[in-house]
This record gives C-alpha cells, sequence and structure tokens, in this order.
C-alpha cells in the first residue's frame, strides 16, 4: 500500500526547510494536510567546530531534523544521506526524488530555488533544479525510470512547486499564527542556530519585510508554479 502525502518539503540540508518554510509547513497541518519532508543532505560539513567528526555531525543534525519535525507535525522524513557540499545533477539524485515523488504522490512540493544569481549553496542550487527537473517531466512520464514501475511506483502529477529563498516572489504566504512554531522548530537545530543572539529578532524583521503590501504582518515568501499541463 502507497502511504500518500500531500505536500512534499525537498530540503537540502536539515534546517533549510525551517528557514525557508516551516510557518506555511506548519499552517498547513493545521489545515489537515499531510507532510513529508526528503533531506538530500544530513549537513555533515555544516560546522566550525575543528573537532566535530563527519560521521557524528550528520547524526546529531539527523536528530534535529526529526525534532524539528515533531514540533511542526510533519508525518514522515526520509533522509537520502548524500555527502553535504557534493549534490551534482546525476540521474541517480533525480531518480531518488522521483522515486519519493512517486511514492508519496504529492500535490504540492516546496524546494528551494535554483535560480539565485550570485553566491548561492550549490547544493541549494542543485537540489532545487533536480527537483523541478523531477516533478516535470520524470516524475510524470511512465517511460522515465521504468525500473520504477516494476517496484510499483506509477507516474505521478504534481500541480504545484513553491520554491524559497527566491529572488522572484509571486506569492506570500501568511504565518502570522504560526511563527512561533516556526521558531520552535528552528530553534530544534542546536548545531546550527544554538550560538546565533538574536535568532527570534532576525526572524521575525525579516517575515515583517516579506510581508510588505500584504494585510497580515508576517509572511514567508515564494515563487509559486502551477502546473497546469
Ligand atoms: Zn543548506
Amino acid at each position: 500500500m502507497i502511504e500518500t502525502a500531500q505536500v512534499m518539503v525537498v530540503t537540502p540540508h536539515p534546517d533549510d526547510a525551517e528557514f525557508g518554510a516551516a510557518g506555511t509547513v506548519a499552517r498547513w497541518v493545521r489545515e489537515g494536510k499531510s507532510i513529508v519532508y526528503v533531506v538530500c543532505s544530513s549537513g555533515d560539513k555544516g560546522t566550525s567546530d575543528r573537532n566535530m567528526n563527519p560521521e557524528e555531525l550528520a547524526r546529531i543534525r539527523e536528530q534535529e531534523q526529526l525534532a524539528a519535525a515533531k514540533v511542526l507535525g510533519v508525518k514522515d522524513v526520509v533522509f537520502l544521506h548524500y555527502t553535504d557540499q557534493a549534490l551534482e545533477d546525476t540521474p541517480e539524485f533525480r531518480k531518488d526524488i522521483v522515486r519519493q515523488i512517486r511514492r508519496y504522490q504529492p500535490e504540492i512540493i516546496v524546494a528551494a530555488d535554483p535560480y539565485r544569481r550570485y553566491l548561492w549553496h550549490r547544493d541549494h542550487r542543485i537540489a532545487g533544479q533536480v527537483t523541478l527537473d523531477a516533478v516535470f517531466p520524470y516524475a510524470r512520464d511512465h517511460l522515465a525510470y521504468p525500473d520504477l514501475l516494476e517496484e510499483g511506483l506509477e507516474p505521478h502529477r504534481v500541480r504545484e512547486v513553491w520554491l524559497w529563498a527566491t529572488e522572484d516572489p509571486n506569492h506570500r504566504s501568511d504565518i502570522t499564527d504560526t511563527f512561533d512554531i516556526k521558531l520552535a522548530a528552528l530553534r530544534c537545530h542546536k548545531s546550527q542556530v544554538g550560538d546565533f543572539p538574536g535568532l527570534e529578532q532576525w526572524l521575525r524583521r525579516r517575515a515583517r519585510d516579506m510581508a510588505k503590501g500584504e494585510n497580515f504582518e508576517l509572511a514567508e515568501a515564494f515563487h509559486r508554479v502551477e502546473i497546469w499541463w
């Protein structure tokens, strides 16, 4: 039996989705939507601590991601275990994303916008691009990855993609009522934000900026793509 989710969040590393989309995720959970996270890399290079080894860091960050998912009410977290700072646009990586799309059959996919023009974490650029490619055409077409059909994973049409960290926002999601949950989820990533003074103020100011021109106070901004075919 295939267990579906209405929303799939593809995050390059633990914590990116919390920065980009956790307020929206929390709102969807309140509305009764089921959410799955797909975590591409476990972030094994994300430290300035010279005494930390990559395996231990990955283990810690996976626990932090699971804790954040619990705070948000995310029902499932899939770790793909790619090496941090080593994501590449390969058929294998694309197929791993396609497999999860076909498995969970989400209506909405949330990912990092790959199209920031200048400095952008390479893993975020690659993960965003590979996710868009996986949505269309690879998840949709039965002749793409025919072996997935043999695994019982039928083609699936995603209806919308929401991209966070975009330079070209066309949708602002109201997170005024779920900002505190976003903050609590973000604080679960202790190895990343533990010594970040003024996290709440910084996050609130950013959310307020994203809500400019809207009739609500706090927002997350996305480039939202609706898929009609
Ligand atoms: Zn990241």
